[in-house]
């Protein structure tokens, strides 16, 4: 059994010819191992390299350099092996409009060489609640069930390796909670979920590690709550009575946010301070706290902080 599921080994990846003014390095020597039975979340801004790396997984880019394997097959020259243990949902959705769905995940599981016996289609479209439109017409399927079906071809080989680019991006609840219900499933049994996502929320509930690209460049990898940790943020929310002067210098790296009636916001790093210490401070001030919680951090606060550490 190989010990990782993907691998990347200095992969790079440049568009355009170096002397031109339309030359792009989308990903700079980029090396990332991530465990079998992972469920992974790959995020970064726009333009970090997210959809170059995908696309190279599933072959519809050339990478310039470097090696990539999945389940420890080499992309150069394992190509049936590699291809058979991957599945990419891809974000555009194009169908035949002839095909049913049903006919549609068949003529998919031929491709990869999946034997009629072993073809599990009926399970496929009833897990993503396509059941009663197997026979229908392509053209009479909503957006949200096109997705679905997306995903559907995407598993007809039973993959060790799923990968999902932004597979939420801009569908409903419903489709989102079927999706994910059925990726822990898959996850829980061995599969490697990958995907990217723009929504934070999200990758931070799902995933267990986390990866963030900026400008072709790995800038953190970590297990996700260890990520969160990492950042040492703290967040104070204070209703108060009193008057907050204008010049109100604070200690210690505290940042303040001023809200409507009498409500702050207070951001600081616990290494550098305790609440006690922030409440005496106030109490110093002749400000009397009405009220007070605390927020943690999560990962859109590790987003903002180490993307903008990156830019800056
Ligand atoms: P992301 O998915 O993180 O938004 P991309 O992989 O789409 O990032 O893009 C990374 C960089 O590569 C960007 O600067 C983008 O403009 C450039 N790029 C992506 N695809 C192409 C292409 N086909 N031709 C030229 N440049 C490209």
């Amino acid at each position: 059994m190989p010990e990782y599921s993907l691998q990347l080994e200095n992969l790079s990846k440049t568009y355009g010819h170096k002397d031109e003014e339309n030359f792009v390095c989308a990903l700079k020597d980029l090396s990332l191992n991530v465990n079998e039975g992972t469920f992974f979340g790959l995020l970064g801004p726009n333009g970090a390299g997210k959809s170059t790396l995908i696309n190279i997984l599933a072959g519809l880019v050339i990478k310039s350099k470097g090696v990539v394997k999945v389940q420890g097959f080499n992309q150069d020259r394992q190509i049936r092996s590699f291809k058979r243990s991957i599945g990419v949902v891809p974000q555009e959705t194009n169908f035949d409009p002839f095909l049913t769905p049903y006919e549609s995940l068949d003529i998919q599981a031929g491709l990869y060489g999946v034997k009629k016996k072993d073809r599990r289609i009926n399970h496929i479209l009833k897990k993503l609640g396509l059941e009663t439109k197997a026979n229908a017409y392509m053209r009479s399927l909503s957006g949200g069930m096109r997705r679905r079906l997306l995903i559907g071809k995407a598993l007809v080989h039973n993959p060790k390796v799923i990968i999902l680019d932004e597979p939420t991006a801009g569908v409903d609840i419903e489709l989102r909670e079927m999706l994910w219900s059925y990726m822990k499933e898959l996850n829980a049994n061995g599969t490697t979920i990958i995907l990217t996502t723009h929504y934070l929320e999200e990758a931070e509930s799902l995933c267990d590690q986390i990866a963030i690209l900026d400008d072709g460049e790995l800038i953190a990898y970590s297990n996700t709550r260890e990520l969160i940790d990492r950042i040492n943020l703290k967040i104070v929310h204070i209703k108060y009575n009193g008057i907050l002067k204008k010049n109100f210098t604070l200690p210690k790296n505290i940042s303040i946010k001023e809200h409507e009636n009498k409500r702050i916001s207070i951001s600081y790093n616990k290494n550098d301070l305790k609440t006690d210490e922030l409440i005496n401070f106030f109490r110093s001030k002749k400000l009397e706290i009405l009220d007070l919680s605390t927020e943690e951090p999560d990962l859109a606060d590790v987003f903002k902080l180490l993307v903008k550490k990156s830019n800056s």
